[in-house]
């Protein structure tokens, strides 16, 4: 074999496991098809949840991401009807990152050069997988321009190229996908100041959601997320729907004395993906090729750095003594689980339904209630498992806790029905 293994892209999972594969000793073709090491993901908002702190912080990737201008944000503010759900800053729930992609990604191919082992292969455009005899997958044919193909053989490919990837196309992996009923736009403004809560600040409402992120270099990230009901609206004229969406946020940012830094960045369809993360034998997909999801709750990014370290501990050992890899392969699959049960979760929230009661009830008690305002934080971050917030007690006390407070701030179900969003029609309470 030329290697123990061969990644097929190399953007945040296919870096991360490179790096992680060639700190174990093995030997790593990383295949990429853009040719230029700076090249990067445009259409991603970049915010690395907290739950893959830890892994960034394994990984060494946490210190140079800061150093390369990295926001970090320890406590996001959630607004709430009932008034905003303030993060404690008591280190209980771990922070999240924000890097543009502008950075990140020639960062992390960086690092994943720099690995002994690893031979990145810049230029490289995988068009065809190699089989033997019994159907396993046994390597790549990559297309380098004017230079012709090249074939390339290992004991596992793995594919990190993306939703559209083209390792699972080529292997004839089954895709199940589901609708996403929202849109999103956003830009980066200079000199905004924030209003809420936190480091940043998130706006359910209704159906649409909102958010306000600091980033790298000093900016700020105004993000919308509307439900398609208000796609004509922004057809219509972009800037102005996204304009009037974000001024009439609830305590949202003062942008009169801030300078826009760049145009609006978005997508007005971007379904949710979903593959056999270990579909063939000698075959196994991480990051978006696995699970692309939808981008509202932010989940993608941490979602790549996680699904490449969990395939990397499961296989590099095997791999190293030359052990049979099926065993270590179901070790993966199992820990993708954790995203597996985020996504049947964020594939109900992408419908962009009206939030349902379990909803309200948590969202509403954890205005006073610490311990469901820490355990929604853990969940939204993807610290924990969605038991953390999703068990019967905490919706219990959910429950209660809400009942509680509607009666004593006099409110009744109809009143704090939320249900236009700020666009128009919308009357959101100021
Ligand atoms: C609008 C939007 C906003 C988002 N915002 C966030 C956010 O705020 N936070 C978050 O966590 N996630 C976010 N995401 C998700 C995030 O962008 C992805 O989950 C993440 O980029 C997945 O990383 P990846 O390494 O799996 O794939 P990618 O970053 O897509 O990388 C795939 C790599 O494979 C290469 N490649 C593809 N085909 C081939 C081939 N045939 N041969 C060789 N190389 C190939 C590509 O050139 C690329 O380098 C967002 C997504 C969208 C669409």
């Amino acid at each position: 074999m030329d290697y123990d293994v061969i990644i097929v892209g190399a953007s945040i999972a296919g870096c991360t496991a490179a790096t992680a594969y060639g700190r174990a000793g093995l030997r790593v073709a990383l295949v990429e098809r853009q040719r230029n090491p700076q090249a990067h993901k445009t259409l991603c908002g970049h915010f690395v949840l907290g739950g893959t702190h830890d892994v960034l912080q394994r990984l060494g990737f946490w210190q140079p991401m800061v150093a390369r201008g990295a926001a970090v944000t320890t406590g996001l503010g959630m607004w709430t009807e009932h008034g905003w759900i303030v993060p404690r800053h008591d280190g209980a729930v771990p922070p999240a990152i924000s890097l543009r992609r502008s950075k990140l990604d020639p960062l992390l191919r960086e690092i994943a050069g720099a690995t002994p082992g690893v031979e990145l292969m810049l230029g490289h455009r995988v068009v065809d997988l190699v089989r033997d005899d019994a159907d396993n997958i046994r390597g790549v044919v990559t297309r380098n321009g004017g230079t012709g193909s090249t074939e390339l053989r290992a004991r596992l490919v793995v594919g990190a190229d993306g939703h559209h990837s083209t390792v699972a196309r080529l292997a004839e992996v089954p895709e199940n996908r589901a609708p996403n009923e929202r849109f999103l736009f956003w830009t980066y403004y200079e000199g905004a100041t924030m209003n809420g809560p936190g480091d940043g600040q998130v706006w359910p409402l209704g159906r649409d959601v909102a958010v306000c992120i600091r980033v790298d270099s000093g900016l700020t990230q105004v993000g919308v997320f509307p439900a398609k009901d208000r796609l004509p609206e922004f057809t219509a004229e972009r800037d102005a729907a996204y304009d009037r969406f974000v001024a009439r946020l609830p305590d949202g940012p003062s942008l009169a004395g801030a300078r826009r830094v760049s145009h609006l960045i978005g997508t007005t369809d971007y379904p949710c993906i979903r593959r056999n993360p270990v579909p063939r034998p000698g075959l196994a997909l991480i990051g978006d090729a696995a699970t692309a999801s939808d981008p509202v709750p932010a989940v993608g990014c941490g979602w790549a750095f996680r699904s490449a370290v969990w395939l990397a501990d499961a296989t590099a050992a095997p791999l190293a003594q030359g052990r049979d890899l099926r065993q270590s392969l179901r070790g993966y699959r199992r820990s993708h689980r954790f995203i597996d049960a985020y996504d049947a979760l964020g594939r109900r929230e992408a419908l962009a339904g009206p939030p349902n009661p379990l909803q309200r009830a948590i969202r509403t008690a954890a205005v006073s209630d610490r311990d469901i305002s820490r355990r929604l934080a853990l969940f939204a971050m993807r610290a924990e498992s969605p038991s953390v917030l999703l068990n019967p007690k905490v919706v219990i006390r959910a429950f209660a806790g809400s009942r509680g407070r509607r009666s004593r701030s006099g409110l009744t179900a109809a009143s704090t029905r939320y249900p236009e969003g700020p666009g128009e029609g919308g009357g959101l309470p100021s």
